[in-house]
């Protein structure tokens, strides 16, 4: 039988990952603070989502994850927003025209914030400082006064989350999203792309099958879902003294949730057993998701789902895979022969970003594209040889014509990363690349 779970919990057990603030007082002052803020998400808002994922689990939608690695409060402005939730959008279009099935559409945005770093300090030229963690822990300046953990960022991102969702909220249901504006959702330095010209291939039909609808006496005024959308925000749930502060009993339930989005995942590397992250995601009643990566044993992992879902309900649990394109064919099986054996109802997503991580010759962290994909093949393959449904894909990516990533259509060269490398953490596809890897990804879902 587990400890009683609270919203504090977790303080009792091993916590990495989290700044040590200097100023106690101060970081008392801000979680008060916070505890005294509006909810951003509603609880029955998260059920939404867990009702929509446990459709992907049983295999009858797809899920689609994604945004930046780390937001910013440098590049907090409502065209990144807007870019970002169109590709999402496009990416969304795609992978419903060719897979015929609904998507789930999550941004890890509106509180994607928390980093954690493979070191605690860094050095440069001979000078040591604290890893930068984030913009709501600390920030990017190489300076001792910028790398020194400030509470009070974490208003700032709380503020910057809040109307990011509001934003947000206005595209999903405003009209914006309607798919009578398919065409409009095109970004014009995409052009080049030779994905961009499918992409208005595909948005004509669309717009024949709604000109057909039409006729027919159906339109966005009699079904909502072809004038708006559902999306929802997630992000790792990594600083857990903002998570508590924004942990709220929902009136209706009783049950208590993390109402900083409505989904929360759990890093690679703080989802060991008894950590102060798996604590405290078990209790929350928001779906969750779990970084897996080829460190993660079976019967660690059976035992961790216990832990997070012992009820063993259906669209709580999403398992993120990461193991990176040459280690994901070995690796993955033995886990999803592990949790089919058990019938632990999960999701399967991809995450095929975070193992192909290389440095180029010029220094930069970059991903080649051909190994995401590699990965992405990878994943389906082992899904359809285990049996088992590969539900989703989750990625680092924006509406930027950012240059981060190698390869692609419009390919990226090792020298191209220099043009507009912008990320403060992992390097993202851009907006052809994500485009483009939802075309390859409809492809593979109809093989
Ligand atoms: C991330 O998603 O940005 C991340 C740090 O991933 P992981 O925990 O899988 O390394
Ligand atoms: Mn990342």
């Amino acid at each position: 039988m587990a400890a009683k779970w609270t919203p504090d919990s977790w303080r009792a057990h091993k916590g990495i990952q989290m700044p040590a603030y200097r100023n106690a007082e101060a970081l008392a002052a801000v979680e008060a603070q916070l505890g005294q803020f509006p909810p951003l998400v509603f609880a029955g808002e998260a059920r939404n989502l867990k009702a929509d994922l446990a459709k992907v689990a049983a295999g009858e939608s797809f899920l689609l994850q994604g945004g930046d690695c780390a937001e910013s409060f440098a590049e907090f402005h409502p065209n990144n927003i807007r870019d970002t939730f169109r590709v999402l959008l496009q990416m969304a279009v795609v992978l419903t025209f060719a897979s015929k099935l609904p998507v789930v559409k999550v941004g890890r945005m509106a509180g994607q914030f928390a980093k954690p770093r493979s070191a605690d300090t860094e050095v440069i030229d001979g000078v040591e400082l604290p890893s930068y963690r984030g913009d709501n822990v600390n920030d990017i300046a190489f300076t001792a006064q910028g790398r020194e953990p400030d509470p009070q960022r974490m208003v700032q991102a709380y503020n910057q989350s809040a109307a990011t969702l509001n934003l947000l909220r206005a595209f999903s249901t405003g009209g914006y999203a309607s798919l009578d504006r398919v065409h409009g959702w095109m970004l014009d330095f995409m052009g080049r792309s030779p994905w961009a010209a499918k992409f208005e291939q595909m948005a004509d039909q669309i717009g024949q099958a709604l000109d057909f609808m039409r006729a027919c006496g159906l339109s966005a005024e009699t079904v909502p879902q072809l004038g708006g959308t559902s999306f929802y925000t997630s992000h790792e749930a990594l600083l857990l003294p903002f998570e508590q502060a924004l942990t709220r009993q929902d009136s209706l339930t009783g049950d208590w949730y993390d109402t900083s989005a409505h989904m929360l995942w759990i890093g690679d590397r703080t989802r060991f057993e008894g950590s102060a992250h798996v604590e405290y995601l078990r209790g929350i009643g928001n779906p969750i998701g779990l970084k897996c990566g080829p460190s993660l044993e079976p019967d660690a992992l059976l035992r961790l789902l216990d832990t997070l879902n012992p009820s063993r309900e259906a669209g709580r649990i999403t398992l993120i895979t990461r193991y990176g394109h040459d280690k994901i064919e070995a690796g993955l099986p033995k886990l999803v022969r592990a949790v089919l054996r058990e019938g632990h109802p999960v999701v399967w997503s991809c995450d095929p970003m975070h193992g192909n991580v290389i440095k180029a010759a010029n220094g930069y962290k970059t991903r080649p594209f051909d190994r995401i994909l590699a990965e992405v093949r990878g994943f389906f393959a082992v899904h359809r040889a285990e049996g088992s449904f590969g539900g989703g894909i989750h990625a680092e990516m924006t509406g930027q014509n950012v240059t981060e990533c190698t390869g692609g259509a419009i390919a990226i060269t090792d020298e191209g990363l220099a043009d507009r490398y912008h990320t403060h953490c992992d390097p993202r596809l851009n907006a052809a690349q994500s485009l483009e890897l939802a075309f390859l990804l409809a492809e593979m879902l109809n093989e």
